[in-house]
């Protein structure tokens, strides 16, 4: 018998969720070993039959960086770029955009940083050195069609620097929103955001003109703190959550980040919220269970888990 939540709706609450998936790309570029591109596949496969209407496959950075997404070209091969799920990559520079475009891509996506500290360690940039990097890859994804996200990392807090001023997130965001990307992505790379911290964030982009239409929210749980930011992040209006199947992943360049936050836990609120995703929970908890299984331990997801009993 599956289990499901009873749905009780909240109409404070936006009707329809877009779940960003990231497993493929976040939650396996953070694994020792390498998983084969034919799982890879069979995964992002596994997630598109789930319902997840986008599913972020790999990233164009370059294989010294991140050997375990060295295949990137040979796996985005594989998928149907032209049906109704969009796959989007990460591009670090010109030539990551180069490959993705060679290999067919229409949604690229950039990952800038909130923070000194963090643009100098994962970009070898300064804060604002790093757009000078971004514009010319996102001004010729934009001339080559391509839609384009920009991720913000740290915009909660940062290892190295502590609490993060929320007008200096505010400030970064709307400099990748100004380059031509049309969603952006906040970050809580370190797992440190709480509810209300949230709430404000998203008031401040509001009233720098920043709709919650504009932008997306990625949680990580490593305080168990995530599904209270999402759900601090719907009374705001935001409809769109990056999520990684399963909880994998987590930021390599940040020792304190542990677990995105599992597409299975979300799932599973926002059906009890009365709130549209289009995900089929059995079969996602289902390609979690058999990730895991190639990954070699259980899924850190509590509903994962918690099916599986
Ligand atoms: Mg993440």
């Amino acid at each position: 018998m599956a289990a499901l939540p009873m749905v009780v709706r909240d109409e404070a609450l936006p009707s329809r969720v877009t779940i960003y998936e990231v497993g493929a790309r976040d939650g396996l570029q953070n694994e020792k070993k390498t998983v084969p591109t034919d799982v890879k596949a069979e995964f992002i496969g596994r997630l598109v039959d789930a319902g997840l209407p986008v599913v972020e496959a790999t990233s164009f950075v370059h294989p010294r960086w991140v050997p375990q997404l060295a295949d990137a070209g040979e796996l985005i091969a594989r998928l149907d770029l032209r049906g109704p799920v969009a796959f989007p990559v990460l591009v670090p520079n010109e030539r990551g955009l180069d490959r993705a475009l060679e290999a067919g891509c229409t949604h690229i996506a950039i990952f800038g940083s909130a923070t000194e500290a963090f643009a100098q360690k994962n970009l070898n940039a300064t804060l604002d050195g790093q757009y000078a990097m971004f514009e010319p890859v996102v001004d010729r994804a934009l001339a080559a069609g391509a839609e384009v996200r920009g991720y913000l990392s740290m915009c909660f807090g940062d290892p190295w620097e502590g609490a993060v001023p929320i007008g200096q997130v505010v400030a970064a965001g709307k400099r990748l929103l100004d380059m031509g990307a049309t969603q952006l992505s906040l970050g809580d790379t370190i797992g440190v955001a709480t509810a209300a911290h949230v709430g404000a964030l998203i008031d401040a982009f509001a009233a720098a003109g920043v709709g919650a239409d504009q932008l997306a929210m990625h949680f990580h749980d490593t305080y168990g703190q995530a599904l209270a930011n999402a759900h601090a992040s719907l009374l705001k209006g935001i409809s769109t959550f990056d999520a990684s199947a399963g909880g994998l992943g987590g930021c390599p360049y940040a020792k304190s980040a542990t677990g995105n936050l599992a597409t299975e836990d979300l799932v599973w609120m926002l059906t009890g919220l009365g709130i549209e995703h289009g995900v089929d929970l059995d079969k996602l908890a289902a390609t979690s269970k058999w990730m895991a299984g190639h990954l070699g331990r259980p899924s850190p997801s509590a509903v994962v888990r918690a099916l599986s009993a």
